[in-house]
């Protein structure tokens, strides 16, 4: 390993390079100054109109955060509706909570390009409905982020990337060079802190404690942390019917949630997903006052393979948002 012509030689090497902004060459982009999803944590002022191009997790916490500090904000996004890694019925629910708080939502912009107009920046939007195109004040591209490989040469080392840019990892995110690891958002495998730790936690395991923890145990979590947030686990409605399994589902609409209903805190909805034959919970989206909390439950649950019955027989606390989850897995229907 050489750093500024510094050669460095280790047993063991670890790349944990983090992640950077992704910027796509749109039309316009070079003419119009704009903020990333990195340079917005260091916004010390009120923008008068943010346009948000992106309407996906760091788009909607950002716009729906801005909104309530007084700017006026509009997300554009490209695809028919917001958060479309979600299933439609959250997308739709997530719209509309922001739409509430007066954040203009335009959808299907699918040939966006950029110009400046005097102190504005115009966003030109191809919708199919409103306003051809939306005059603001400042602008945040809020599309994704790319690994922070291109300029380590991990070539020369062979140390294999995919066509993305993320480190190719095994199991035990060890590299296609044995004795380098890679760990963190470069390697492909997460995008949190929390899946960040847990390849640290995992790569520890191995080295460490001769305990071959694989990264492939990782069920899937998140939070979009809107308010309220969406917390998630496993899978989505749509994953769960193209998986081939007889699925039932329980849902609850957080207006018959007493927690969030004594908070006046009823938007939103919750859902579970369960395998009908082998009674292990698929994934859950849970959309209200307190969810990101109360995901966790059914998380460990999940990473038992505990049977359902066991969370539905457990005694819940009252007035909790988490006791209504053994209300819905008693009321599950096939899908
Ligand atoms: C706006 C925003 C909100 C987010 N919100 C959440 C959230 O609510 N929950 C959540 O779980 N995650 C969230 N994330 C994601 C989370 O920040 C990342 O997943 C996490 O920081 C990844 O950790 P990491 O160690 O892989 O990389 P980083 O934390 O990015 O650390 C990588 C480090 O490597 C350094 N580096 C880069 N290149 C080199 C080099 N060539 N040589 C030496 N050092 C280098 C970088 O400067 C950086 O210090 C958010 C991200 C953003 C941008």
């Amino acid at each position: 390993m050489e750093i500024a012509g510094q050669r460095l030689r280790a047993e063991r090497i670890f790349i944990n390079v983090g992640g950077q902004a992704l910027v796509p060459p749109m039309p316009g982009i070079t003419e119009v100054p704009y903020l990333t999803n990195s340079t917005m944590m260091d916004v010390d002022f009120l923008p008068h109109h943010l346009i948000i191009v992106g309407g996906s997790y760091i788009g909607l916490e950002f716009g729906q955060m801005y909104r309530r500090f007084g700017s006026q904000v509009t997300i554009i996004e490209m695809a028919a509706r917001l958060v479309r890694h979600e299933d439609e019925d959250v997308s739709a629910a997530i719209k509309d909570i922001v739409e509430r708080e007066g954040v203009e939502v335009r959808l299907n912009a699918e040939c966006i390009s950029l110009a400046k107009r005097g102190h504005e920046i115009i966003a030109k939007v191809d919708c199919t409905d409103g306003a051809p195109e939306v005059a603001g004040s400042h602008l945040l591209l809020a599309v994704g982020r790319r690994p922070n490989t291109d300029d380590l040469e991990l070539d020369k080392a062979g140390v294999r990337c995919d066509e993305r840019g993320y480190i190719v990892v095994d199991d035990q995110l060890q590299t296609t060079v044995p004795g380098i690891w890679a760990l963190g958002d470069c390697n492909g495998k997460g995008a949190f802190t929390h899946t960040a730790y847990n390849d640290f936690e995992i790569v520890a395991a191995n080295l460490l404690d001769h305990d071959p923890r694989p990264v492939s145990d990782r069920i899937t979590a998140y939070a979009l942390y809107t308010d309220p947030p969406l917390g998630r686990v496993g899978m989505t409605l749509a994953d769960a019917r193209s998986s081939g399994r007889r699925v039932l589902a329980g849902e609850r609409p957080m207006t018959r949630v007493a927690r969030a209903v004594e908070k006046g805190e009823t938007q939103g909805f919750m859902r579970i997903l369960v395998d009908g034959d082998s009674k292990e919970i698929l994934g859950a989206s849970l959309l209200g006052t307190g969810c990101d909390e109360a995901v966790h439950a059914i998380l460990d649950l999940m990473y038992a393979k505990a049977s359902y019955t066991v969370m539905q027989r457990a005694m819940h606390i009252h007035p909790t948002v988490s006791e209504l989850i053994p209300t819905m897995l008693g009321e599950l229907k096939p899908l």
